[in-house]
């Protein structure tokens, strides 16, 4: 984009990456399909491609787009959040440990406990509200935080710009997830972060029909090139199509973000207030722990929400057995709401409360919803 910086976030979330095509001045993006670009003789460039599992301009629109919208100086965009996840930490140098919240994403749990020792990564879980407890954690091995807020599924806030004032002055990497609050409402790059993270299978794509992940580095420098290096030569890049869908998604996120913390706001009120519900866990809720750090660090609260029933794994199964609008799925970030009892799919062990639901709230009628779980919650 040419315009005058800075321009703001809902203008670059539409423009970026998203210029008209120069060879047809078409509009919409096109998608190259292509795999493979013509070279010279001697291997020598034309426009800049060689191989699609290195790079496609489709890919490149979506990489600047994610660029611009976190304020990076280079993105890597992957066929999904874990492939992204897992280049980053394959990255780190044999006999690395790094340091996870206690709350997160049960993927990197596993991939932690199952895949990383194996290559020489070892991993310890910190409770990430706790500076002075990760501050204690630090060891000479320590070479990555891996900060996930707010967190997947009990919503817990951690301080960003605190978390990158300590591994500044340790020498440490510090990445966050940012799948939850997505770059319209939280830029871990602008509070001190090196990586933002994305699953943009969830709000990025926005329609529950593309999967993919990104990588948006704060610095174009040897990290991002050995990530580089280990996603061409590994092949976990994402495709040109599902690039496509993701940017289309990326252009209207601002609108739907903006609707899915609205409708999540007023249906964390509803639950708060209902006798049936033991917590709610919702950081724009002034009685979240983190409230006061989310207000200061996120442009808004998000559309995710996780409730904790009075009855047990009983009422929670009840509950989303009762719904009619919310659908009983995995996954977040669409355009319809769904609903999930957590324990039931984190595998042999898992962490989440049997008593906690998690809700993604889409973008239906607010009245709708709250409807639907006034009579789920009745007697
Ligand atoms: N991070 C978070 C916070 C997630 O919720 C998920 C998936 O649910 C992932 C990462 C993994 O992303 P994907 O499913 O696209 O591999």
């Amino acid at each position: 984009m040419t315009m005058t910086p800075p321009l703001r976030f809902e203008t670059l979330a539409v423009h970026a990456g998203a210029e008209p095509d120069a060879s047809t001045g078409a509009v919409a993006p096109p998608i190259h399909l292509a795999t493979t670009f013509q070279h010279g003789p001697a291997g020598e460039r034309i426009a800049g491609y060689e191989y699609q599992r290195e790079g496609n301009p489709t890919q490149d629109r979506l990489e600047a787009a994610l660029t611009a919208m976190e304020g990076g100086a280079a993105a890597l965009v992957f066929a999904s959040g874990m492939a992204a996840m897992n280049a980053l930490l394959e990255s780190l140098p044999l006999g690395a440990e790094i340091l996870i919240p206690h709350d997160c994403y049960t993927g990197l749990r596993v991939l932690a406990t199952e895949f990383l020792p194996g290559r020489g990564i070892s991993t310890r879980q910190v409770d990430f509200t706790d500076i002075e407890a990760l501050r204690a954690a630090i060891s000479d091995r320590t070479k990555l935080f891996w900060a996930e807020t707010p967190s997947n599924p009990q919503l817990q806030v951690c301080d960003i710009a605190a978390l990158a004032g300590l591994c500044r002055e340790r020498g440490i990497l510090l990445a966050c997830d940012n799948t939850f609050a997505t770059p319209a409402l939280q830029n871990p790059l602008a509070l001190g972060a090196d990586v933002a993270m994305h699953s943009t299978t969830k709000y990025l794509g926005g329609h529950s029909d593309v999967m993919g992940g990104a990588l948006v580095f704060a610095h174009r420098d040897e990290l991002f090139e050995r990530v580089a290096h280990r996603r061409h030569v590994t092949g976990a890049i994402a495709s040109p199509f599902n690039s496509w869908l993701i940017l289309r998604g990326c252009r209207s996120l601002s609108a739907r973000m903006a609707m899915h913390c609205a409708n999540a706001k007023k249906i964390a009120g509803f639950l708060a207030g209902h006798s049936a519900i033991e917590a709610v866990h919702y950081p724009g809720l002034a009685s979240h722990p983190g409230h006061a750090i989310a207000a200061q660090q996120m442009r808004d609260f998000g559309g995710m929400i996780s409730i904790r029933l009075r009855g047990g794994r009983e009422a929670a199964l009840r509950m989303a057995g009762r719904l009619q609008l919310f659908v009983n799925a995995t996954s977040l970030g669409g355009c319809e709401s769904l609903i999930e009892h957590r324990a039931s799919v984190e595998g042999p062990q898992p962490i989440s409360p049997q008593n906690l639901l998690r809700i993604s709230i889409g973008l239906e009628h607010v009245d709708d919803l709250i409807a639907d779980l006034d009579q789920a919650l009745a007697d």
